[in-house]
This record gives C-alpha cells, structure tokens and sequence, in this order.
C-alpha cells in the first residue's frame, strides 16, 4: 500500500499513513500537501487531488504514544477513546482481559477501557467467564494509531465510504 509521511506543524516528522488517510487530513483542512508525486492524481467523486507522498498538519499536534509506547492504563483510554469495550458507555476504568489475579498482564493487547458497572460486574474473570461479549478487540497502537487518536480519528471512524478503496490513477 502507498504511504505518505505525515509532519508535525512544526515540520518534524510523525509517521507514515496509508494514502486514503492522508487524503482525508486534507480534504478535512487538518493537513496541507508538501509533496506530491508528479503525475499521479487521487481521483473519486469531488476529489481530484495529487497523489500526496509528504503531508504536514496545520496544527502542532502532541501525540500521545512514542513508537512502541509503554503500556499505561491513560494509553489505554486513549486508544479506546474512553469508550467501555462492553457496552460502548463512557469508560473510566481499565479492564484486564484475563485478570491479573489469573496472570493476565499489563499489557496493550490484554486491557480495554471499561465503564465501572461492566468493570465491576466482570470481576475477576475473563470475558468468557463472565458471559461479557468485547464490541472490539484491543490493539497495540502504532505510530499511525498515535498520530490519526491525537487528531480525534479513530480507526473505523471519518473515512467516507467511497474511500476505502483508494483511487490512486495514472494521471492521462
Ligand atoms: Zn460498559
């Protein structure tokens, strides 16, 4: 898949994101075009624009994970933007998978943010124990999933439809 880097406002560089992310950073006035490849378009309905190949964003944005980030329980929330894995309610608290008292770690792929009552209620169990269904499996956050959590997208979130497939063409 095509990548184009991402720099911070400040022009330090951030990381790399996937073209239909880039695409969508401009067309939502979040990041501006650096460099483009010459020759090449992203063409799909209203959008006619050059295959961006280095972005940089309009605002200075303070990513809230370095590269292979320690676990932390605020990381956690983050990446889930504070939202319970169960019922999909505020969350405030996080939740081991597997509970620590069974050995369960602190880790990225093992925690997920909770709201109190499921957190609560799940106790001292795993999710299979307690009959508790996860709406979304935890993820280990790349500097990708950092930079696109610190703008406020998330994964599955603001990406139009006709986007998923990115329309990179040879220009005519
Ligand atoms: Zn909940």
């Amino acid at each position: 898949m095509r990548e184009t880097l991402v720099l911070n406002a400040s022009f330090e560089p951030l990381s790399t994101v996937s073209l239909r992310r880039a695409v969508v950073l401009i067309m939502q006035d979040k990041a501006v075009v650096e460099h483009a490849h010459t020759g090449l378009r992203v063409r799909a309905e209203s959008v006619d624009l050059p295959v961006p190949q280095v972005i940089r964003l309009c605002r200075y944005v303070r990513v809230p994970f370095r590269p292979r980030a320690p676990w932390s329980r605020r990381g956690v929330l983050v990446r889930d933007r504070h939202r319970c894995a169960y019922c999909g309610r505020r969350a405030s608290t996080v939740d081991h998978l597997v509970p620590r008292s069974q050995g369960g770690a602190d880790s990225w792929l093992n925690t997920v943010a909770a709201c109190a009552t499921d957190n609560h209620r799940k106790a001292d169990r795993t999710p299979t124990q307690a009959g508790m269904r996860l709406l979304a499996r935890p993820f280990e956050p790349t500097p990708g999933d950092a930079l696109l959590l610190a703008l406020g997208l998330g994964e599955s979130t603001a990406l139009p439809e006709w986007l998923r497939v990115p329309g990179a063409a040879p220009a005519a």
